[in-house]
């Protein structure tokens, strides 16, 4: 949930933290940036490729081709079942990134596909919520920062699949490179593409 909200009022405070467990998360590259600047971490500990499937169609427009049929999702890596940045305190879960968690924690358990907030159609949670004003209006915004971070990424995504990916498989003729060398190169041009937008002053 958001910041400014305290977590003894809302029921994240005695949940063992199941969203952590349950799902996958989808990043956007600002939220992978984020958390690269304030970790001091290379994108490849913590970032990977997550096949795409009918499961995810809602994130059909961000997912990306590493040269072959398959399409991937931008997301956390996972251990032991759960996001790596899950902190076990006894039974109970924290998180490990809280201050700079990625916005679909954020905005978990809600959405706003019609732009007024709703609870999220897969929600989990073990106790009913309930949505104070100042809540439904911190949640807005972070909605709003996400739509916006993730219209960047589809920009990131056409420059991507139109001139550098047909790049690298024209470097690539007698040398065959495995998905995960060409995701190497996909994490590096989301870094260069990010600090350009960044000098621009454009997003974040
Ligand atoms: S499952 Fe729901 S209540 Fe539990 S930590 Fe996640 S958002 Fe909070
Ligand atoms: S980043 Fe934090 S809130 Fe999000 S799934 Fe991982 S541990 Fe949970």
């Amino acid at each position: 949930m958001n910041r400014g909200i305290k977590i003894k009022n809302i029921p994240c405070h005695e949940c063992i933290t199941s969203c952590c467990s349950e799902f996958t998360v989808f990043l956007s590259p600002c939220d992978m940036f984020r958390i690269h600047k304030a970790l001091k971490l290379e994108m490849k500990d913590f970032i990977t490729a997550t096949r795409f499937t009918k499961e995810n169609l809602s994130y059909s427009p961000y997912a990306f081709s590493l040269g072959g049929k398959e399409r991937y999702l931008l997301s956390l890596k996972r251990k032991r079942n759960h996001c790596i940045f899950l902190m076990r305190i006894g039974k109970q879960g924290r998180c490990g990134i809280h201050g700079f968690r990625p916005n679909v924690c954020r905005s978990y358990p809600f959405s706003s596909e019609t732009g007024s907030l709703k609870r999220a159609s897969q929600m989990i949670c073990p106790t009913a919520w309930t949505i104070s004003k100042i809540m439904a209006a911190k949640s807005l915004s972070v909605f709003s920062h996400m739509k916006n971070e993730f219209f960047s990424f589809q920009a990131f995504l056409d420059t991507w699949h139109a001139v550098e990916l047909p790049k690298i498989k024209k470097n690539q003729i007698g040398k065959i490179e495995s998905a995960n060398q060409v995701f190497m190169k996909f994490l590096d041009f989301l870094f260069r593409m990010i600090i350009a937008e960044r000098m621009k002053k454009t997003a974040w």
